[in-house]
Formats: structure tokens, sequence, C-alpha cells
């Protein structure tokens, strides 16, 4: 079976538990080929490279990326990955005990990476207090569940924050500040499950089984460790966000022209 690209940003400064493929010897290894000597033999074929993405696109501008694994931290990667116009994204990721797949398939009318992983600095308090009040209910309490805060809790709070300070502590606020909340911290067997889902989802288009993949209206699936039987914990849509690029007409057009697959 092959891989495909492996493509690494920084080479480890401490040792991380959520990967199985880092351990004490890699400080300060190059990430990619370190992963490849590791698997040579298991019958996974790696093809290393260690750059950056936006270094490595450059190289290849003219190369087509039909399948791209989306592993990364933050939104200004996931930004990177997408300038690159893959064919298909999946995306994997987590949000305090929530572990999620995207698939993004460039097709008109479809999300992008871009859309709702918007690259923002920090906001106050009184910011994040007005954008959760600008909310419906069904996505506040979405949101309190993945942060594990009981909704009629944040309900209560955003009545009167000052009143019911003690409900939310100003770090648990910033939280819900980080838009995805990727950023604000992470558990390594959420992201182990991240990973699974990720590979399932790899291995059913690999073998072709259309009927079950992630795609259009349910183009994403979640699941949260802290209410595990919550019907949030299902297939979904990731719509696109009003305000991203992937609408615009001229985008469109270009995305018409040249549809996955
Ligand atoms: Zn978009």
């Amino acid at each position: 079976m092959t891989a495909g690209w492996v493509v690494k940003f920084n080479p480890p400064k401490v040792v991380n538990f959520k990967s199985p493929l880092t351990d004490q010897d890699d400080l300060d290894q190059q990430k990619a080929s370190r992963a490849t000597q590791k698997l040579a033999g298991s019958g996974v074929t790696l093809t290393p490279r260690d750059v950056s993405w936006d270094a490595w696109a450059a190289a290849h501008p003219d190369e087509e990326r039909d399948l791209v694994l989306s592993c990364v931290d933050n939104n200004e990667a996931r930004h990177a990955i997408q300038r690159t116009m893959p064919g298909v994204i999946l995306s994997a990721s987590t949000s305090g005990m929530r572990a999620q797949v995207v698939a993004f398939e460039r097709r008109p009318g479809e999300a992008c990476l871009r859309c709702r992983n918007p690259v923002e600095a920090i906001a106050s308090d009184e910011v994040v207090i007005s954008r959760l009040r600008a909310q419906d209910a069904a996505t506040r309490a979405r949101l309190a569940v993945d942060q594990g805060i009981h909704p009629d809790d944040l309900e209560r709070y955003l009545n009167d924050p000052q009143k019911h300070c003690g409900l939310i502590s100003g770090e648990t606020l910033q939280r819900f500040g980080h838009g995805s909340g990727e950023r604000a911290w992470s558990v390594g067997f959420v992201s182990v499950m991240a990973g699974v889902m990720l590979a399932a989802e790899y291995v059913r288009r690999s073998l072709g089984v259309p009927a079950h993949r992630l795609s259009g209206s349910g183009n994403l699936a979640r699941f949260q460790f802290w209410f595990p039987d919550s019907s949030l914990n299902t297939t979904c849509h990731w719509p696109q966000a009003a305000d991203c690029v992937c609408t615009r007409p001229s985008y469109r057009a270009a995305v018409a022209a040249h549809p996955w697959p």
C-alpha cells in the first residue's frame, strides 16, 4: 500500500506521546524521514519530504494533489493546504474531547478547508461573550458540550456574566474564542481517535466503498467523549462559510472548470 506524501513542518522539540512514530530518539530529527525509517518493511511505503508544505508545493506547482490527509494542528497550516487546491482533503482534528474527520471535496458549493477555520487573534472576553450570544441556542449547546460544560450553565453565564462568573472561568471562556478551539488543549486518546477515524475513511475510499464514505451533505463525522451517547455523535454536514473565498463567483467558476474527480 502506498501511503502517499509525508511532509513535515518542524523537527520535534519535545516527545509527542500522541504520535506512535515519535520517541525520545527523534528529538530534533526530521520527522518524515524518521517515520519512513521506522515503517520500512511494514508494507506501508512512504516517500518523505523534509520540507514545509508551502516549500514543497512551490517546487511542484503543476503536480495534481488528488487526496491530501490534513493532520495539522493550526489554521495557518490548513489554509496553506487549501491554497494548493487538492481534489479531496480528509481533515482530522480535535477540539477538547471531540474528534472529527471532514471530507472537503473540490466541487462548486462544497466547503473548503478554510471554511470555519479562521486565522484569528485571541479575542477579548467581551468579544467572546457577544459572539456566543449571537449564536443560536443549539449551536451554543454544542459548543458547551465540546468544552465539557453543561449547556444550562453556559446560558446562565451569558445572561449575567458578572453574577455567574464562577460558572465559567476566564481560561474556559477563551477556549470558546479560538473558533475551532484546536489550539486550546488536546488529549492524547482523543487525537488517537481522530487518527483512527481518518485512517478508516482513507481505507474506505481506497477500497472504493462509495456508499459509506464521507461526502456532500454527510461530509463530517465526529465523536466527543464527554457524553458518548449524545445525539451529537453522528455524521452531519460541514457547510460553506458565507464569508469564505470559496463562495466567490471567480472561485466557484474555477472549481467548476476543474471539479473533482
Ligand atoms: Zn471555504
